[in-house]
């Protein structure tokens, strides 16, 4: 960003502005470069604003959610970054009917009170999203899953901004969900920023949604490290196989490279265990992506978004 930009940037009175802003406080995996600036945006209005200026500014821009599947270069990003707050955090109950619930729900929220706030209010569907960091639209951007079962099999629209601020609501069947990504089936989503989404939820007893959470998070704890900075599985599975399995079959489990290591308890995650640079982590994704290709002749895809200079949204 040049120096023009800043200034209009400084200038317009954004609530919530921070240059220089370091993205390892804003991703799980606690590591990466320095973004220019960071917008946090409340309501829609503000973002019509902010998202007018950067047009009018030519400033290249990214959304974030909860920064629990992305890695910004060490060399960080030379553009703005946006985060959602606010209004983008709230739940409301859209429609009720024999067949099913509608809500609808803010890109911001996180997928914990999402859950929590299903189960306090009776409705299932969604509880195989607890324990994943993530917010909501970085959920559905993802088509994020566990045990067998996608975000995106629940939706039933989702409202998203273009670059000129236009608002739309777009219904499922003009979704394209395919394993860990979302699509549009006007065309590539990349030029949007996802703001609400609304999901089609069943009745159920509260008490037998809970101890479906609670057997959820059980088994996670039982297979995932903890209390580690990680990104989750870093690595997509490749067809009819784990990657996590892959990277344990190599004898990979515990290689490190600086303060990156593979988890000791899963493969495929790769953790910072304090410092990490993300060079160490990236450098480390290559290793593995080398020594699996090298004994099973498969090249494994980054599931985490890694942000580079050349990024757009
Ligand atoms: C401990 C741990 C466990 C995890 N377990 C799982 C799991 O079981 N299953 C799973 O699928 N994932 C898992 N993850 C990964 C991650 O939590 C999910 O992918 C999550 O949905 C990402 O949400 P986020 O808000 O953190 O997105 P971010 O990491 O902030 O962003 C991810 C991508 O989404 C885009 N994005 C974010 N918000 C928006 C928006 N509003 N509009 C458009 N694009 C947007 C970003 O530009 C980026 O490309 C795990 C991560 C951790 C750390």
């Amino acid at each position: 960003m040049n120096e023009r930009q800043l200034g209009r940037l400084a200038a317009a009175g954004l609530a919530e502005l921070r240059f220089d802003a370091p993205m390892a406080e804003y991703c799980t995996l606690r590591a990466g470069g320095k973004v220019a600036a960071l917008i946090e945006v409340a309501n829609l209005e503000e973002l019509r604003r902010v998202l007018a200026l950067l047009a009018e500014e030519e400033i290249k821009f990214l959304i974030v959610g909860r920064g629990s599947n992305l890695l910004v270069v060490d060399s960080g990003y030379s553009g703005a970054i946006i985060r959602l707050k606010g209004e983008f955090n709230t739940i409301a109950l859209q429609e009720c009917n024999e067949i099913a619930t509608i809500i609808k729900v803010g890109a911001g929220c996180a997928l914990g009170k999402l859950v929590s706030w299903c189960s306090g209010q009776g409705l299932a569907g969604l509880e195989f999203l607890v324990g994943i960091p993530g917010s909501v639209g970085g959920a559905v951007r993802m088509n994020a899953g566990a045990w067998g079962q996608e975000i995106g099999a629940r939706l039933e629209a989702i409202e998203l901004i273009d670059r000129q601020g236009k608002l739309r609501q777009i219904p499922f069947s003009g979704l394209r969900l395919s394993y860990r990504t979302l699509d549009l089936a006007e065309g590539r989503i990349d030029n949007t920023i996802i703001t609400a989404a609304l999901f089609s939820l069943k009745t159920d007893r509260e008490e037998d949604i809970r101890s479906r959470c609670a057997a959820y998070l059980e088994r996670r704890k039982g297979k995932q490290p903890a209390g580690v900075a990680s990104a989750g599985s870093f690595f997509k599975n490749p067809p009819d196989d784990f990657a996590g399995r892959l990277i344990e079959v190599a004898g990979l489990k515990g290689t490190s490279c600086g303060a990156a290591m593979i988890s000791p308890v899963h493969g495929n995650f790769l953790v910072n265990t304090g410092g990490a640079s993300a060079t160490d982590i990236l450098t480390l994704m290559e290793q593995v992506q080398a020594a699996v290709f090298a004994q099973f002749a498969i090249k494994l895809e980054p599931e985490v978004r890694i942000i580079q200079e050349n990024d757009s949204p």
